[in-house]
């Protein structure tokens, strides 16, 4: 339950946007729908959802809301990537050095990573949902990345296989897979937490 009045911004240029607003609200968070730079200023956490990652990656910058979700990102603001969005936050893009990404945390994405014969599946994978108990929540992956490599600061949440497909760094959320498409808020309920505390632990400094 929100007890701060914060309100969660989903970037809706694209993607499943919709699906992250409807678990926020169920836990009775405020959410607001960010496609301007003058939506974003009014949002205290940023969700990027899953969708197509080049997309994104050239309507953020034609907007100019890269810079923007940057310079709050090192301002504090906490932030939420879903697959594509979690490609969005990843400093390097595996054999993909043109791509475009945010670059706010300490990561390095395979996409696509799981092999175009299964584009899509469905699991239950171990996940740390807090402390270091694992709890198994349930994975829908489509056309999912994983990460390759991770940096200084970078902590792992779950791992699928030996593939690492949840990180957190600092009050940066980046998941593979889509807990927004399960009736499973437990995720979202997570960040919320990160949110509401708006502390940031880890190493979380602006990446050169
Ligand atoms: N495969 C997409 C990409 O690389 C991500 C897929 C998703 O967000 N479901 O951008």
């Amino acid at each position: 339950m929100n007890t701060t009045q914060k309100t969660i911004g989903v970037l809706a240029l694209q993607g499943d946007f919709e699906a992250h607003k409807r678990v926020f609200e169920g836990l009775g968070w405020k959410t607001e729908e960010v496609r301007t730079k003058r939506d974003l200023d009014s949002v205290d956490a940023l969700v990027i959802p899953g969708g197509e990652s080049t997309t994104l990656g050239k309507l953020l910058a034609r907007i100019g809301l890269d810079t923007e979700i940057t310079q709050r990102a090192n301002e504090g603001m906490p932030l939420f990537g879903t697959c594509a969005g979690m490609i969005m936050l990843a400093k390097r893009i595996q054999d993909r050095p043109e791509q475009p990404s945010l670059q706010l945390m300490d990561i390095t994405v395979a996409r696509n990573a799981f092999g175009r014969q299964v584009e899509s599946f469905e699991t239950d994978i171990p996940f740390r949902l807090g402390g270091d108990s694992e709890t198994i929540v349930h994975g829908v992956f489509i056309r999912a990345p994983y990460v390759v490599e991770t940096g200084k600061g970078v902590e792992i949440l779950s791992l699928f296989h030996d593939k690492i497909v949840a990180v957190r760094q600092g009050n940066r959320l980046a998941i593979a897979f889509h807990p927004e498409l399960t009736n499973d808020s437990r995720v979202h309920a997570y960040f919320a937490k990160m949110v509401e505390s708006g502390s940031i632990t880890g190493d979380c400094s602006p990446l050169p």
